[in-house]
């Protein structure tokens, strides 16, 4: 789908659907905003009396079609709520395009139009952008694999958002692009995610990221058992080793100085890789242990914010390190008691080899920050349960330096990939090591999301560092409006944020 920004007055947009968003109306007035008041009027008052009647407030996701019949030049014209003007975020509009584009295929139009609502307390640019994403994150569908989609085509080719002034239109378009970047690069993250264990084993996540490094431009590296041998990188090697996928560790590069160059900060992100997790000889009960093939989300997110890094150009150079293994018991797995030498040469006593993400990530986290010795480092990781247990699905969990954590924070709020600080202390790092090893791959039930992050501490030592638990954002059964079931490719929007604001912090 495209997206076009354009300043036209709605009555002359020649569309199969206008969509015309709305706030909350004042129930002493009942009057609609200037803008579409003035459409109303070619539309011979239909709006006004449906508002009138009761059938239309503004709240948040009311809609109301009406059939226009030649008056102006859309077939279809959806009034669509935005809720309360005073409460508008970013997001109100990311939803709201997200809305527009479901009732665009609901009715199988080809082209779609939005009339740009003026909020309050968002500013014209970043509402560009959130619109942009919000279309594009939410045409997006995993029917891949379906013989006949279930939403029949015509697809929808174009979305357009619509100014009133030609100088409103010439400032959004630049940020409604950059929006449609960060979005696709969401949706390649989805699309990874959503990828089933038989289709993408490491060496296909691995392929897929090389491909898409070649579309971009990007650096990419991609290192194979004989090399994971080489530098004793005894943890992914471990996790993979019942399989017989056999594990990779994929590095991307974007923005590397030339020689000579001026220095830019180096920012790693580390992302897990699981491409499915059985939970190995320690095994997972059945049920739900198909949503496993999502445990390679960390690493489509690190992969799809690597894409949008190349897209954006953003001036730093950014790498991305994913460790690829598939977590399956057989006789060549690693089991519980073990003992595993890890590339930093820290070893793991293994408790649990469900608690496999944290090894595969030792050797990945030792790799970024001996190789590239960056100015900061993020890993993004479906983790733990345990992070889902104190912090549902609403939000991600973070944790570590404590400046980076807040920056995190702060992205989190800004893009609505929410993610909540968790402590991290002397006492929970101390918690995981162990008595035959120097550490253990599980700390038991309490606080299991944080000891899990104060085990990935040790093999960040000197290198401010962040861990985000995406375990219980990463994919959802309760589609949204921007947000189908399935996987999210929650991180995306958080780390180009937080990458793009670099510097200013
Ligand atoms: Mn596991
Ligand atoms: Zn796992």
């Amino acid at each position: 789908m495209q997206v076009r920004v354009a300043a036209s007055d709605p009555a002359r947009a020649a569309v199969d659907v206008l969509v015309l968003p709305s706030f909350e109306l004042d129930p002493k007035k009942w009057q609609l905003p200037a803008r579409v008041a003035r459409l109303d009027r070619a539309l011979g008052g239909a709006l006004a009396a449906a508002v009138r009647s009761g059938d239309f407030r503004g709240r948040e996701g009311d809609a109301l079609t009406v059939y226009p019949d030649g008056a102006i030049a859309a077939r279809r014209v959806v009034l669509l709520g935005l809720g309360a003007n005073s409460e508008a975020h970013p997001d109100t509009l990311r939803r709201a395009a997200g809305r527009a584009v479901g009732a665009a295929r609901a009715r199988r139009a080809t082209s779609l139009a939005i009339a740009a609502p003026t909020l309050r307390r968002v500013r014209l640019a970043p509402g560009a952008r959130a619109l942009a994403e919000g279309a594009v994150l939410g045409d997006y569908r995993f029917d891949a694999y379906q013989e006949k989609p279930k939403e029949p085509s015509p697809p929808l080719a174009t979305t357009t958002l619509l100014y009133e002034r030609q100088a409103d239109a010439r400032s959004a378009r630049a940020p409604a692009d950059r929006g449609v970047a960060v979005a696709e690069s969401q949706n390649f993250a989805r699309e990874l995610s959503n990828q089933p264990g038989n289709a993408l084993p490491p060496a296909a996540l691995a392929r897929a990221a090389q491909r898409m490094a070649r579309e971009t431009g990007l650096r990419c590296r991609v290192l194979g058992v004989a090399e994971l041998e080489k530098r004793k990188m005894g943890g992914i090697l471990a996790v993979g080793g019942g399989s017989a996928n056999t594990p990779r560790l994929v590095v991307l590069e974007h923005g590397r100085p030339p020689k000579g160059a001026r220095k830019r900060p180096t920012i790693a992100l580390v992302g897990k890789g699981v491409t499915f997790d059985s939970g190995g000889v320690s095994i997972k009960p059945s049920a739900g242990m198909d949503k496993m093939k999502h445990d390679m989300s960390g690493a489509a997110a690190v992969v799809g914010t690597l894409r949008a890094c190349a897209l954006l150009k953003l001036p730093l150079h950014v790498v991305g390190v994913v460790g690829a293994a598939e977590n399956l018991p057989s006789g060549t797995a690693y089991r519980p008691g073990d003992l595993v030498r890890t590339a930093a040469g820290k070893t793991i006593e293994v408790l649990n080899t469900d608690a496999e993400g944290r090894v595969v990530l030792a050797d990945a986290l030792h790799f970024a920050r001996s190789e590239f010795e960056p100015a900061a480092m993020i890993d993004l990781a479906t983790l733990t349960g345990a992070c889902i247990i104190a912090l549902g699905g609403w939000c991600s969990g973070v944790m570590g330096d404590e400046d980076l954590v807040e920056r995190i924070r702060k992205a989190g709020e800004a893009t609505a990939e929410r993610a909540w600080p968790l402590p991290l202390w002397e006492e929970h790092r101390k918690h995981v090591k162990s008595k035959v090893g120097d550490l253990k791959n599980t700390g038991g039930r309490d606080a299991g999301a944080i000891t899990a992050g104060a085990f990935l501490s040790y093999f960040s030592e000197g290198t401010p560092w962040a861990h985000i638990d995406i375990a219980g954002t990463a994919d959802t059964d309760k589609p949204g409006p921007y947000q189908p079931a399935g996987a999210t490719g929650v991180g995306v929007r958080l780390l180009v944020d937080l990458l793009e604001n670099w510097r200013k912090a």
